[in-house]
């Protein structure tokens, strides 16, 4: 896991309580280890880094308030890259949306809200049942308001090399 933050230390406590064996890195990891991205607001620039080193992970961090666990990013699903462009394809205002994350690339990670504190568990349950599977779940994302997420699932972008399984 890649903690960020409060909340990225929370997670990682909550998920070790959960019995997930954890290596925070730099422990070194291998291509089969999937790389939970913790933190109390978006982090792309560590996801988009991950992924082009071929490096399997997930995100787990704060959106608007809500916890935010995906896209699973693995051999054969959809990019980081194509996840930011859908994200920005189905963003209400364009304007917004881009100085929300410029905003939050140049700012220190916030300590998460309480909301944000109380679902650092419902992470830690959603990546154990990430890693019993990892491919099965490629390019899902989920976003919890409450206790049950709603579920959606990134689609590649036509030209992405991704798309044909490669990166
Ligand atoms: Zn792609």
């Amino acid at each position: 896991m890649v903690g960020v933050g409060d909340f990225g230390r929370a997670v990682i406590g909550e998920a070790r309580e959960a019995g997930i064996d954890v290596a925070v890195v730099p422990d070194g990891l291998g291509d089969d280890a999937l790389v939970a991205v913790v933190a109390s607001r978006p982090v792309p620039a560590v996801a988009r880094e991950l992924d082009r080193a071929a490096q399997p992970l997930v995100p787990v961090w704060g959106m608007h308030g809500a916890l935010q666990v995906g896209p699973v990013i693995t051999a054969g699903a959809p990019c980081f890259e194509c996840y930011e462009a859908r994200l920005r394809q189905h963003a209400v205002d364009l304007e917004a949306h881009d100085a929300v994350l410029a905003h939050w690339a140049t700012v220190a990670p916030p300590p998460p809200t309480e909301a944000l504190r109380v679902q650092a568990p419902l992470a830690a349950t959603a990546l154990k049942r990430i890693l019993e599977e990892p491919e099965a779940f490629g390019g899902c994302v989920w976003r919890y308001e409450g206790a049950t997420p709603s579920e959606g699932r990134v689609i590649a972008r036509n030209r992405c090399p991704c798309r044909r399984g490669r990166r």
